[in-house]
């Protein structure tokens, strides 16, 4: 089974796409944790998408597309996929469906977490990212048990540059462009499932991931 993810950066799809995964026994894909640790790396591809992830830009398809296919290819992709952050452009969702037809497969699910804008500011302010372990707090609402200290792993907390004010304004404004295409495209295959969250719709991720987890056990589509 492979689940594509649609929500905005910081409506909580990481930590749902994550227990999705865990529970039902898929790999969890990030393409942004797989530019992080080539950045971390200091690969060519990582060095390459720095200067857009920087700005909170998209990194070009081909580098992105080429990075996810191989991805797919290792071997923990034995029963399916969450995929967290692919497809961002009506391009790479294209080239998803041609990628899983030959693996005789497709999206069985694009999942959309809503949760309004003002929200997801606030929340990715606070966040703070583990240098040794990427573990994601909020200094407000999960905060570590030592200031800047990760509980995890003892690494250095840390705000990535992308997480800074200006930097979040610009990675909403492109997730607004691309994902009414997205969701337009996956509405029309029939494999569209939208849900709230947040504060004021009084749900968190984990909620969203234990519902959609019990309709694809109870055979969703
Ligand atoms: P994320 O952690 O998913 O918000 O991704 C962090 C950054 O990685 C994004 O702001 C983009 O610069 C880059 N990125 C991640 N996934 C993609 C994608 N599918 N297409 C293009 N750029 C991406």
């Amino acid at each position: 089974m492979y689940i594509v993810l649609l929500g905005a950066p910081g409506s909580g799809k990481g930590t749902a796409g994550k227990v999705i995964a865990e529970d039902l026994n898929l790999a969890h894909i990030s393409t942004g944790d797989l530019f992080r640790e080539n950045l971390k790396n200091e690969t060519p591809l990582g060095l390459e998408a720095k200067q857009y992830m920087d700005k909170g830009e998209l990194v070009p398809d081909d580098v992105t597309i080429r990075m996810l296919k191989s991805r797919l290819g290792e071997s923990d992709v034995v029963n399916g996929a969450v995929l967290d952050g692919f497809p961002r452009t009506g391009v790479q969702a294209k080239s998803l469906d041609v990628m899983l037809n030959e693996m005789g497969a497709k999206v069985d699910m694009a999942l959309n977490i809503d949760v309004p804008f003002d929200e997801i500011v606030e929340r990715i302010a606070n966040r703070r990212s583990c240098r040794g372990c990427s573990e994601i707090y909020n200094v407000v609402f999960n905060p570590p048990k030592q200031e800047g200290i990760c509980d995890k792993c003892g690494g250095e907390l840390y705000q990535r540059e992308d997480q800074k004010p200006e930097v979040v304004q610009n990675r909403l404004e492109v997730y607004k462009n691309s994902s009414a295409e997205l969701i337009n495209y996956y509405d029309a295959k029939h494999v569209l499932r939208t849900e709230k969250a947040g504060d004021k719709a009084g749900r968190t991720s984990y909620d969203v991931a234990e519902k959609i987890e019990k309709e694809i056990k109870n055979g969703w589509n």
